[in-house]
């Protein structure tokens, strides 16, 4: 009969839960090369928090194997072969 339905809760989003475990094991200063990995294909696609792309984009500065693994990615995602 009455099942119980779903309920539009918006703290159950697997993804923010995630982020915001991520955000407190590095208290929003800085992230490492498994967090970046982790988050990479959200952050080449632009869905990435404010605040987790300057976390990101802080990593990139100082590791330079995540931001060829960034570069490689955008190329690979990016539709350079269209004509
Ligand atoms: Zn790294």
């Amino acid at each position: 009969m009455n099942d119980s339905k779903p309920t539009p809760d918006s703290t159950g989003n697997p993804a923010r839960a995630s982020l915001a475990r991520m955000l407190e094991l590095t208290r929003g200063e800085e992230i490492d090369c498994e967090g970046f990995a982790e988050h990479l294909a959200a952050l080449v696609e632009g869905n990435v928090e404010p605040e987790l792309k300057a976390l990101m984009d802080h990593h990139r500065r100082i590791c330079p194997e995540c931001e060829e693994e960034r570069q490689a990615l955008e190329r690979a995602l990016s539709p350079q072969d269209a004509t």
